[in-house]
């Protein structure tokens, strides 16, 4: 999989951050997660190609992580999609994006409400699954779990064509099956595969006060986003208003057992991150600061 940060901003857009929103590209299709302000921009600037958007996670209702998908919505009408979009996100939305698209789409978007407080798998099929779960915020938020998955064993083209496995079995020796030819012969599974590469997985926390109740959600995980909207100085503000600091996103990252951590949602009071990145390797040592057009591949 592959992340795109187009904004990685707080509340307010501020010294050329753009407000939340991320492109999470899988092999069969990309993922929107989150739309502020200015994200179809930046999907130009780099190249996202929009049609493949089938899913769009929206976390919660604040402006500054849906106010660019009406826009994204009508563009995609004009450009003629005709793909079916898969909307998850709290029930509001869909009347928002209703008064606002009032002209016929040419595609079909289909809403899946995201239930206060409850955690609920949003989609799975045999390449990826996308989970939502409760954070901590001011008003009903999620934060989304999104694993691609590998089969359990690779297959070795050169030993199947040496045992002679007919190819509508490929896919059960991939899931670990052995092989039982006609007369009764068992061909192991470790003759013909080796072990695979195991599934990747990637969690969204935006936004969220400091909770361990996430912990079970995005436990090793291989990258984790997780807001530090301010450095931890500000510890005490960063909890009345329902965010995290630094240090508190990194002891997440630390207590989660994750490999990596991508921290951003920074608030517009500053004006540049120095600090950010210090202070959270101080917890955990594979930090890296969101910034657009930082691009991860997991
Ligand atoms: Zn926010
Ligand atoms: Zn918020």
């Amino acid at each position: 999989m592959q992340l795109t940060i187009l904004g990685c901003g707080g509340a307010l857009p501020a010294y050329g951050r753009y407000p939340s929103a991320q492109i999470l590209n899988t092999n069969e299709c990309s993922i929107l997660i989150d739309c502020g302000e200015g994200a179809q921009m930046k999907m130009q600037q780099y190249k996202v190609k929009q049609n493949r958007i089938h899913h769009v996670c929206i976390s919660h209702m604040h402006g500054d992580h849906y106010f660019g998908l009406v826009g994204f919505i009508n563009s995609q009408g004009l450009l003629g999609r005709t793909q079916t979009l898969n909307i998850y996100a709290p029930a509001k939305l869909k009347e928002i994006i209703a008064l606002q698209t009032e002209w016929k789409l040419p595609f079909e978007i289909i809403y899946h409400d995201l239930l206060e407080n409850k955690y609920a798998v949003l989609f799975e099929n045999e390449k990826l699954k996308i989970e939502a779960f409760p954070v901590e915020h001011s008003v009903p938020t999620h934060g989304f779990k999104f694993t691609k998955k590998v089969k359990l064993r690779s297959l070795l083209p050169n030993k199947l064509r040496e045992y002679e496995i007919p190819k509508y079995f490929y896919s059960k020796l991939a899931d670990g099956e052995d092989y039982e030819r006609q007369d009764g012969t068992i061909i192991k599974n470790e003759l013909v595969t080796i072990e695979g590469k195991g599934n990747k997985s990637y969690a969204y926390c935006s936004d969220t006060r400091y909770t361990e109740s996430i912990i079970p959600y995005i436990k090793n995980v291989n990258l984790l986003y997780h807001e530090a909207t301010y450095l931890h100085e500000l510890a005490e503000r960063a909890h009345e208003r329902h965010h995290s600091t630094t240090t508190e996103a990194a002891s997440i990252a630390k207590l989660a057992q994750v490999d990596q951590l991508i921290i951003g949602h920074y608030s517009s009071k500053y004006k540049t991150l120095e600090g950010f990145k210090e202070e959270a390797t101080i917890v955990f040592n594979n930090v890296l600061l969101a910034e657009e057009d930082l691009v991860v591949n997991i």
